[in-house]
């Protein structure tokens, strides 16, 4: 395929599925509208993953347990971070759900003691991984979650043990890193259109208000920004 066809598949992929998130939340007013379309958009995407990693002559090196990427800066939507919410305050017992906002109480002290280029180069554990490395939250995991894959383990090994370095080759194989790049921007499009915050937050900043504070959701599904600190 030629890159001017690509450039126009891209385009088409990028049309439909702005316009399929458009359509399937609604008015953008009501959670469970925006929930589930949220929740099929993470579907199609992880069938798309799926279907363009076999095609990839680079094999994806991505395993269970291996969580060199959930040690950094996970960028979220507003309407990701309250679906991570939902699931983890359906699923999680007491016990979990404390150890979570310990861990998030944690990061977010962490955080506000660096400035912004001192925090890309900061590994500092995801609040949702545990001890085995696995998530959990998996089923809920944001779409940067999902999209980051590799095709060299090494490359993430480096990454993470030198995260100052920036000479790091980029792992993700380019043609999947397209796809799926145009599907995330075309699903925040597709939000915005219907008035939604198109912010984008850090997770660890974000996690514990869209858990513990009703106040934020409120304020996103009146159509303005979830987080405004
Ligand atoms: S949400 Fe899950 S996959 Fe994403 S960084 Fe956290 S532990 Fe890793």
């Amino acid at each position: 395929m030629s890159q001017d066809e690509f450039q126009q598949q891209l385009k088409v992929a990028y049309e439909n599925e702005r316009d399929l998130v458009t359509k399937q939340c609604g008015d953008g007013a009501k959670f469970d509208s925006v929930n589930n379309a949220t929740k099929t958009f993470y579907q199609r995407l992880d069938d798309t993953i799926k279907g363009a990693s076999m095609h990839v002559s680079e094999g994806v090196d991505c395993r269970q347990g291996c969580s060199y990427c959930c040690y950094f800066r996970v960028d979220v939507s507003a309407n990701e971070v309250f679906t991570l919410a939902d699931y983890v305050q359906s699923t999680f017992d007491k016990n979990d759900l404390d150890n979570l906002l310990q861990k998030a109480t944690d990061n977010k002290k962490k955080i506000s003691m660096l400035s912004q280029a001192k925090r890309v180069v900061t590994n500092i554990a995801c609040p949702l991984l545990d001890e085995e490395g696995s998530c959990t939250v998996y089923e809920a995991r944001p779409s940067m979650c999902r999209k980051i894959h590799s095709t060299d383990v090494q490359a993430c090994k480096a990454s993470y043990d030198t995260p100052e370095e920036a000479n790091i080759k980029n792992a993700e194989h380019p043609v999947l890193s397209a796809i799926t790049m145009t599907m995330l921007t075309a699903a925040r499009d597709g939000f915005s259109a219907k008035g939604m915050d198109p912010e984008v937050y850090d997770l660890n900043e974000v996690l514990i208000d869209a858990l513990e504070d009703g106040k934020y959701k409120k304020r996103w599904l009146n159509g303005k920004k979830a987080f405004p600190s």
